[in-house]
């Protein structure tokens, strides 16, 4: 806690000390007042202004201290002034005493507990930023909530200070007027606890809810809306249609097809989508086939003298498709319909909320009425419109897959995963490969220092790494290819034969039916859905890349559990998609794997957090295999054990982090990972050794010291003062509060 809140934290407990301390509470009973009645009526007739000033400063302290007298003063409040500047009165004292209540336990405890308990918050911080307000209101409609544990509870949402005290002013004032209208018959009343009946709370209960329901009916009625001008089916073909056989299709439709639901999955093209046939599966068959040149280029390092390669590029390519054949059965039309999924090849469209109409290859057309369908249609290479980028031709991630030679000279366009796996693999192979990024670094997404490891391993292996230069224009000079790019405000000119552009996928959203129904897409192109992946129509679902906001094949497949389960089981219960660990590797060497916040997104977010770190060039089995190069960086709640995000670069990196993944998911700390048995030699030790690091950072160095005098004094020393330790291990702990 910061000095400032200490200060304030003593002053407040000292004022709340004081009342009880003085008995303070005997002014605030409803016998005292009776007694005190006519003087203070008097008073009021001789001086109303400052009878009132005093009333509502004392009404602000008693609420914004939290101390027990609300009550007892609202009704003062209707006795003293009457009904309606009694409400008038109370209305604002009560709503400023609440607000200061609020700002308090803010100011005091908001920082250490979402701190602490931020992961878990989650939930709750997006359910108050997005209803909030209606659940505030239900809240101070009902008398029977106590008002000062919600002002304190509030104060450590994010909900706006603006919000909490017109909500609160609002919200209070119909169980205001009850009391202040209580306290203009104040003789009558036997005791606060009789004040409202049961009959009445029920009503403010009614009137609390009022709103929620409301909103429930109007989504409701809007949901009706968009279907308004579609005529629904009497009966349905299917229960779920899927849009699209790549990964998040396939997994839609397995699900449907395991929980026995009726599913028909539709692809135009090739089965598996992008990451079987033009992505994950052909980009790791190539990069393998590079990887094991360079290690043949090593061979001196590993004792031996001479390792030469003779190889053709075809033969890499060929043995490429030859891993995508030997892994598409997993994704054939023929596996996926033993598993009960009706597999049809053709291009689908929707034509009404619950039609589909495939055309197929030959021509034919058939339409299928569905009571839900997932769309998972994918994305596609984005080609910038740089002028002449036409004339000089390029290959996308699409396509590169078909080159018949390797090029000599290769332009990779963009500095992305995708840009960076590619660039390395055919430097390999032997291309004399440009690497063209815009921003200043490679691998912008992760920390600089990782970008900078990736980019000097680029370099070393002779990929000419250009940031900062921004592609202008492609040209053709005397039948040679030139990229014009600007680079520190200058034109620099690059000749190359080919050019792979790889600076981003756009989502696939055209020529399928969703402008024709109206489906809206996002600021980033990709199809708008809401935290249960469903677009504005409630049975209409999207997943995978199609819908952002990752593209990666586990997130679509994990996107797509929910699409299937809430399609096909949403009128039972609905999941929110859990977007909250979400894994990734860049299969560069050194690879790049990392899941949670790296130190990058933690500072812009304001997240304090200290890092621990464990280079990998320490590391024995890393030492042994020639890969001691890399590091295991952990990010964790200040003071804590808990995992904020990793960053590992290094070999097989995206195996490495599982661990952290895992530990991540399940609430499991870097204590539990330093108290779990690492097999040695492995390189998956290094997860356990930044652990230590972290470790070491916390240890209670005074009860070391006096330790170390306990063991010396065993000794038959004298117990005095310690001897300098020494650095156990590498590996560090820094604090960034
Ligand atoms: C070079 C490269 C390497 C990659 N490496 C990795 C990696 O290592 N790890 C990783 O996790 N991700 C990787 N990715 C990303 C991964 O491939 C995608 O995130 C994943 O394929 C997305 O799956 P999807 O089902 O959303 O879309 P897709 O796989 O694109 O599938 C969509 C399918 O829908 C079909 N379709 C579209 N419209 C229609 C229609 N109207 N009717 C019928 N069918 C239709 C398309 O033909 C396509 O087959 C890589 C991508 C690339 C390009």
């Amino acid at each position: 806690m910061t000095k400032g809140r200490l200060v304030v934290l003593i002053a407040i407990a000292a004022l709340i000390a004081a009342f009880f301390a003085f008995d303070l509470t005997r002014y605030f009973g409803l016998d005292y007042f009776r007694q005190q009645q006519a003087a203070i009526e008097a008073y009021f007739q001789a001086h109303p202004l400052r009878t009132a000033a005093i009333y509502f400063a004392v009404y602000v302290a008693v609420t914004g201290l939290s101390l027990p007298g609300a009550t007892i003063m609202t009704l003062a409040g209707g006795a003293i002034f009457g009904l309606l500047w009694g409400t008038v009165v109370v209305s604002f004292a009560s709503a400023i005493g609440a607000t200061l209540a609020f700002l308090a336990s803010r100011y005091l405890f908001r920082d250490a507990i979402q701190t602490k308990f931020g992961d878990k918050l989650g939930a709750i911080n997006r359910g108050v930023a997005k209803e909030g307000a209606f659940y505030l209101f239900a809240l101070r409609l009902v008398p029977a909530f106590p008002f000062f544990v919600i002002n304190l509870l509030m104060g450590l949402t994010p909900m706006k200070t603006r919000t909490y005290y017109w909500v609160s002013q609002l919200g209070m004032l119909a169980g205001t007027i009850v009391y202040v209208n209580a306290g203009t018959q104040i003789a009558r009343i036997e005791s606060l606890a009789g004040l409202v009946s049961p009959g009445l709370i029920g009503s403010f209960v009614l009137l609390g809810v009022f709103p929620l329901v409301a909103k429930r009916v109007v989504e409701w009625l809007k949901a009706r809306q968009v279907y308004a001008k579609w005529q629904r089916p009497a009966k349905f073909d299917r229960n779920l249609v899927v849009i699209g056989a790549g990964s998040a299709g396939l997994v839609s439709a397995y699900i449907g097809a395991a929980v026995k639901a009726k599913v028909t999955l539709v692809e135009k093209h090739r089965m598996g989508g992008d990451c079987l046939n033009f992505g994950c599966v052909p980009s790791k068959a190539l990069i393998r086939s590079a990887k094991f040149l360079s290690q043949l280029g090593r061979s001196r390092e590993f004792g031996v003298r001479s390792a030469a390669a003779d190889f053709r590029f075809k033969d890499v390519m060929d043995r490429v498709q030859r891993v995508i054949k030997t892994v598409e059965p997993h994704d054939s039309a023929e596996r996926y319909a033993s598993l009960g999924v009706d597999v049809v090849q053709g291009e689908a469209k929707i034509t009404s909320p619950w039609s589909i109409e495939i055309r197929r290859a030959d021509g034919t057309k058939q339409t299928l009425t569905t009571r839900a369908i997932v769309i998972a249609a994918g994305a596609a290479p984005f080609v910038p419109p740089i002028p002449g980028i036409e004339d000089v031709g390029y290959v996308t991630s699409d396509t590169v897959w078909e080159l018949g030679d390797l090029p000599q000279r290769l332009i990779v366009l963009g500095g992305g995963p995708v840009g960076s796996e590619l660039a390395q693999a055919f430097a390999r192979l032997g291309s004399k490969v440009t690497q063209v990024e815009m921003l200043p670094r490679i691998l912008v997404r992760e920390d600089p220092e990782i970008s900078a490891l990736v980019a000097h391993r680029f370099r070393q292996e002779g990929i000419d790494v250009r940031v900062e230069t921004k592609a202008k224009a492609f040209k053709v000079v005397n039948g040679e290819k030139v990229m014009v790019a600007e680079h520190a405000g200058r034109d620099v000119e690059i000749p190359f034969d080919v050019l792979l552009c790889a600076v981003g996928r756009a989502a696939r959203t055209t020529g399928y039916g969703l402008e024709e129904l109206g489906i809206p897409l996002t600021k980033q192109r990709t199809v708008e859905v809401n935290e249960h992946l469903q677009t504005i129509y409630p049975n209409i679902y999207a997943c995978g890349d199609v819908a952002g906001p990752y593209q990666f094949t586990h997130t679509a497949a994990h996107m797509a559990w929910y699409c299937a389960v809430n399609a096909l089981f949403g009128r039972f219960r609905k999941y929110k998609v859990d977007y909250s660990v979400i894994p990734w590797a860049t299969f560069t060497e050194p690879e790049v794997a990392r899941v949670g916040l790296n130190e990058t997104e933690a500072k812009e977010r304001g997240i304090p957090y200290e890092v621990s770190t464990y280079g990998l060039d320490d590391l024995d089995r890393a030492i042994a295999d020639g890969v001691a190069e890399g590091v295991v960086k952990v990010l964790t709640v200040p003071g804590k054990d808990r995992i904020l995000g990793v960053t590992i670069a290094g070999e097989h990196a995206g195996d490495l982090i599982i661990e952290y993944i895992t530990a991540m998911k399940h609430g499991i700390g870097l204590n539990e990972i330093l108290a779990t048995i690492h097999i040695y030699p492995t390189l998956v030790e290094a997860n356990k050794y930044a652990a230590g690091a972290w470790k070491r950072a916390h240890a209670p160095q005074g009860a070391l010291r006096w330790l170390e005098r306990y063991h010396r004094w065993m000794r038959g020393g004298d117990g005095s003062a310690p001897a300098p330790t020494r650095e156990p291990a590498p590996g560090r702990a820094e604090k960034h509060a």
